[in-house]
């Protein structure tokens, strides 16, 4: 048995404890919590730490099997150029793969993050997953713009999906994005994720380029799929819609679904998820990191806001990234947007992404008979509760 204190509690559900108690079993399973009002009178056998306990992030979009491509790829590309250096260097030794995956788990598992949702288009990382203090929801992504690759894409992604199955890992066959994907290809994952209600993720409004890509089958994109990567797109009609419009039908409304990025996300795409999606089944990951990193903008968060969007933060991968830190994601979007409150910020780093993720049954809230993990930031400006640049993660538990 452990009991923390600290100088607050931030329990994830919005409660926040001035100085309150957590006591967790051997198992880190929280086992009371007492709220003290501020009157800590040192009771024997309590760790007080200065700063702000969290529980344990959870990281909703992760790249693991990129981690090789860290410092690799040049800042500010934009994305079609971006894609284009990811297709040339992904390919390496399985082996050195294998090993930098490692070592990006053990970085997250430095960085307080206890549940992380992840990309996966080879199985190269399941091994490690399935052994790993960290748990993984694995999102098999199938892609294939060409119509007639759709079976094999498809298969493919199957026969992933069996394989992290079997490791025991929770996974879903998911859309890369609605511009790597191709109608026949889309139908095949549409029917898998109903049959299988299983929690789907895509790549969405990353860039311009996307809706330039649907609306008139021309731009950037297009031409990285033509030029670059030889693909004959001949039969791909422009259906004069944004992208979003354009998939939307394909992602089955009442199937758990995370919107990865969404810079370009406006309140008339906001109106058409409410319209055509089941209340509280979508959520939208911000990875502002890798947004700087590829794009150099950001979402207008503030929208988000406004519409009480549920939102969840990822690092994306080492390939947009220095680094897979959810704390350093936290402080880029208080740097950008000062008017969030932190408290804020630690429901998205921690609860919805628990709950997009279903591991809210033991993850996310510091609450009686879950197990978080238990998370330390440090070097906070504690009388206004901000993030400062020195701010740092320590795992307690
Ligand atoms: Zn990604």
């Amino acid at each position: 048995m452990r009991k923390f204190s600290a100088h607050y509690i931030f329990t994830g559900t919005g409660r926040i404890l001035n100085k309150g108690i957590i006591s967790l079993t051997d198992e880190g399973v929280i086992s009371e919590i007492v709220d003290t009002n501020g009157e800590l009178n040192e009771p024997a056998g309590v760790e007080f730490y200065s700063g702000i306990i969290t529980p344990g992030f959870v990281n909703a979009h992760c790249h693991l099997e990129l981690s090789h491509l860290r410092d690799k790829i040049p800042e500010h590309l934009g994305l079609p150029s971006f894609l284009k250096i990811v297709n040339e260097q992904r390919i390496s030794d399985p082996l050195n793969v294998e090993r930098d995956a490692l070592n990006g788990d053990s970085e997250l598992w430095r960085n307080g993050v206890v549940a992380v949702g992840d990309i996966s288009n080879t199985n190269v990382t399941f091994p490690l997953k399935s052994k790993s203090k960290i748990v993984y929801h694995t999102f098999v992504e199938a892609l294939g713009i060409s119509s007639n690759r759709a079976e094999r894409a498809f298969t493919l992604a199957a026969n992933y999906y069996a394989e992290a199955r079997k490791l025991g890992l929770p996974v879903s066959i998911v859309p890369h994005s609605p511009y790597a994907v191709s109608n026949e290809l889309f139908n095949k994952i549409s029917g898998f994720a109903s049959e299988n209600n299983s929690i789907l993720s895509m790549h969405s409004q990353e860039s311009p380029d996307e809706d330039i890509f649907y609306r008139f089958a021309s731009g950037n994109i297009f031409q990285h799929f033509t030029e670059n990567l030889k693909l004959d797109l001949s039969s791909f009609l422009p259906t004069g819609r944004s992208a979003l419009e354009s998939v939307i039908d394909w992602l089955p409304a009442a199937n758990k679904l995370l919107l990865v990025h969404n810079i370009q996300t406006l309140q008339k795409d906001i109106d058409l998820i409410i319209q055509t999606r089941s209340p509280g089944q979508t959520w939208f990951v911000l990875c502002p990191r890798s947004n700087l990193f590829i794009e150099n903008r950001l979402p207008d968060i503030d929208l988000f806001l406004k519409n009480n969007l549920k939102i969840c933060l990822g690092t994306d991968g080492l390939s947009s990234n220095r680094n897979l830190s959810v704390l350093e994601e936290m402080k880029t979007i208080q740097t950008h947007f000062p008017g969030i409150p932190f408290s804020e910020l630690v429901i998205w780093a921690t609860r919805n992404g628990a709950e997009a993720l279903s591991m809210n049954d033991w993850g996310g809230t510091i609450e009686i008979g879950k197990r978080p993990g238990i998370n330390l930031i440090t070097g906070m400006d504690l009388q206004h509760l901000r993030l400062q640049p020195q701010s740092k993660v320590k795992r307690l538990m």
